[in-house]
């Protein structure tokens, strides 16, 4: 079965680029992605509001293909003024999305955070909004990194999606199992809300080592040692990189997946490739 015929279908995210040139290729990449008719596109937040203005400026050029995009606000290092301002701002320009996060920052800068947790992000966005929104938060099929276990970080979700959330997207994974186990699961505390995997399509190994390191996603042996023997051959590493996404992704949908969210890194050309296999192209 396509993405295209589920109900929640695709969605890829981009982060604010810091330079012209990253500005003028993003707009190239949006252009093709929606071209898929996507669900919607989402810009990424630097926590503490490190990005908010590029964040914010982001959402306005790739809102302008005519897909809906959703920004992501992070609670960390903000107050309740400076949270009040940003929603003020996207409502009166006619956002209708949010990702919903705590973030992460340096430690020792958290002084300012009078919100220490995603839940009480989703609860104050309600407060102050009501159902403007729809609000996703993030999932952690292989569990938060900072979780206590795995029980306390699977209640600490329901807590979210309970505070009033619509969707959660998770953290990206290379087991499909993962994620069928972490939905269960949620189903089993009455969590109902659609839960859409994120993808990270494979086209860098030592960036995506380092970066599943620090995120709690774990690349299981057998493709980190494919990867590593490809070195510096980086066609036969996105090949097998790509063949290895599209499998998964597929076993996704097949097993109920409600769509697949890309983390494109402001790129197009790996994604469609994986969404080709996937029998998914521009309509
Ligand atoms: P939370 O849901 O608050 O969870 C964080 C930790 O606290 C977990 O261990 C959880 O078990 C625990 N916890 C949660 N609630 C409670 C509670 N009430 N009491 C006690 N413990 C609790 N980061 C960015 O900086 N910018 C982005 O744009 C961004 N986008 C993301 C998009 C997605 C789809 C995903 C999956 C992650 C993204 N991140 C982003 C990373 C995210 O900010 C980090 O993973 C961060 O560490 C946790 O954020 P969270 O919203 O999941 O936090």
């Amino acid at each position: 079965m396509s993405a295209s015929e589920h109900p929640s279908g695709i969605s890829f995210e981009f982060f604010p680029p810091n330079t012209e040139v990253g500005r003028e290729k993003l707009m190239g990449v949006r252009d093709r992605l929606a071209a898929l008719d996507p669900a919607f596109f989402s810009v990424t937040y630097g926590a503490g509001g490190s990005t908010r203005e590029r964040t914010f400026n982001t959402v306005q050029s790739v809102r302008s293909s005519g897909i809906c995009t959703a920004p992501h606000l992070s609670c960390v290092g903000s107050d309740r003024g400076e949270l009040r301002e940003i929603l003020g701002e996207y409502r009166e320009q006619g956002i209708k999305r949010l990702v919903a996060l705590r973030g992460d920052l340096p430690s020792g800068m958290g002084a300012r955070s009078e919100l220490r947790h995603a839940n009480e992000l989703v609860e104050f966005v309600r407060d102050e909004t009501g159902d403007h929104f729809e609000i996703a938060v993030a999932a952690y099929p292989e569990c938060h990194p900072q979780a206590d276990n795995y029980r306390m970080d699977l209640e600490n979700f329901a807590r979210k999606m309970n505070a009033g959330a619509d969707i959660a997207i998770t953290q990206y994974f290379f087991n499909a199992d993962a994620y069928f186990h972490f939905v269960e699961r949620a189903r089993d505390l009455g969590i109902q809300q659609p839960i859409i995997p994120g993808i990270m399509p494979i086209t860098n190994y030592t960036k995506l080592a380092r970066f599943s390191d620090s995120c709690g996603a774990e690349i299981p042996r057998w493709i980190r040692r494919q990867l590593e023997s490809y070195a510096d051959d980086s066609e036969s590493l996105q090949a097998f990189g790509t063949e290895v996404i599209s499998r998964m992704s597929q076993r996704l949908l097949d097993g109920g997946a409600p769509g697949l969210h890309f983390y494109t890194l402001n790129q197009a050309g790996p994604c469609l490739k994986v969404l080709e296999n996937l029998g998914i192209s521009s309509r």
